[in-house]
């Protein structure tokens, strides 16, 4: 499979469906033959950002230390998926600037959904006053101006959402066309 490489930075509150997303999205690249990375925002965290905390410095470094290895990868050609709330707008903008083939996906669904579906029982801590700067609760998160795509997670299906997203990459021309047909 001839393909490009590309960031795929995929932006969202927690439980929002960006981990869901880029596992679907993966399956489906890969099952296509095209080389996938995963970069994990909460993975990044385990191993190259260890010890960094949720301030804005430290979410913002961990951020640059995510969008250089995707920048290596991307341009080796390899299709990288980055799921990471990344809640600040400039920090986005910088790595989508330094990376170039960058498609950003709003993972969307609203706080109350979220909070609902609770999938790590974060929200329900963050109430509670167990967990400071938590994303949504007491901590912003800056939604995109301008994404190439955004996935409505609490009103779109999961393969809808990707299929929105493998449409997109065709469409910009990472993709052939004949991936999606
Ligand atoms: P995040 O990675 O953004 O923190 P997760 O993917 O871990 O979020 O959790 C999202 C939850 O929402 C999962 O339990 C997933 O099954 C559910 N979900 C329901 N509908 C969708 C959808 N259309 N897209 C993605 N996730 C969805």
């Amino acid at each position: 499979m001839e393909h490009k490489g590309v960031t795929v930075w995929l932006t969202g509150l927690s439980g929002a469906g960006k981990s869901t997303i880029t596992v679907a999205l993966g399956e489906k690249l890969r099952a296509e033959g095209c080389k996938v990375e995963v970069l994990d925002g909460d993975e990044i965290r385990e191993n190259l950002s260890k010890g960094l905390g949720f301030s804005k410095a430290d979410r913002d470094t961990n951020i640059r230390r995510i969008g250089f290895v995707s920048q290596l990868l991307t341009r080796n050609g390899v299709i990288v998926l980055v799921p990471a709330i990344s809640p600040y707008r400039e920090i986005r903008a910088e790595v989508r600037g330094r990376i170039g083939d960058f498609v950003e996906v709003f993972v969307n669904a609203p706080l109350s959904v979220c909070e609902d579906r609770d999938v790590k029982g974060l929200y329900k801590r963050a109430r509670a006053g167990e967990i400071k700067q938590f994303t949504g609760i007491d901590d912003p998160y800056e939604h995109p101006l301008n994404p190439e795509v955004e996935c409505r997670t609490d009103l779109e299906t999961i393969e809808a959402g990707v299929d929105k997203i493998m449409g997109k990459l065709e469409e910009l021309g990472y993709l052939p066309s004949k991936v999606t047909a």
